[in-house]
């Protein structure tokens, strides 16, 4: 219903949970961002395109959810971008525009099962993007840049 939903703000440092253990890196946005989220937008993993800076638009996928270690009391966005860059980004804009919803947010018993998953999403999210009314969003206004 909110879809597609357009955002951008500053790269932020998350709570090193270890994302890069997982192999899966998440930029983190700042509460500002999150706090401007449709209150009532569900939880869990979308899939989307994504901008640093004002370099190319990468596929990406999102998750939107509840930190635990916050008791609750804090949403958090992190992106997960389908591109290898050279080095970290923090401090940068990120320009995101969220296109489509994967699944909601569930328990793992185990982070193996959890690394699946997620690398199953962004198979999944690769995919999708390639549909042309996906594919169109890439273009669209929001990323254009001044050259
Ligand atoms: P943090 O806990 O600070 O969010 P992560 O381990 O999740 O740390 O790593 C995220 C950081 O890695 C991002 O803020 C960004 O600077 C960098 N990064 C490099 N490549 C990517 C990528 N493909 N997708 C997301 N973040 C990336
Ligand atoms: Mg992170």
């Amino acid at each position: 219903r909110h879809l597609p939903y357009f955002c951008w703000g500053q790269v932020v440092r998350g709570f090193g949970r270890g994302s890069k253990q997982l192999g899966i890196l998440t930029a983190n946005f700042p509460k500002q961002v999150v706090g401007n989220l449709p209150a009532d937008v569900s939880t869990g993993f979308y899939y989307g395109w994504a901008r640093v800076g004002s370099g190319d638009v990468h596929k990406m996928v999102v998750s939107i959810g509840w930190n635990p270690y916050y008791k609750n009391t804090k949403k958090s966005m992190e992106t997960h971008i389908m591109h290898t860059f050279k080095e970290d980004f923090y401090g940068e804009i990120l320009s995101v525009v969220i296109v489509g919803y994967l699944r909601p947010e569930k328990n793992f018993d185990s982070l193996e099962s959890l690394i699946s998953a997620i690398r199953g999403d962004i198979e999944e999210a690769k995919k999708r993007l390639d549909l042309p009314e996906h594919l169109k969003l890439k273009e669209d206004n929001f990323f254009w840049v001044p050259k």
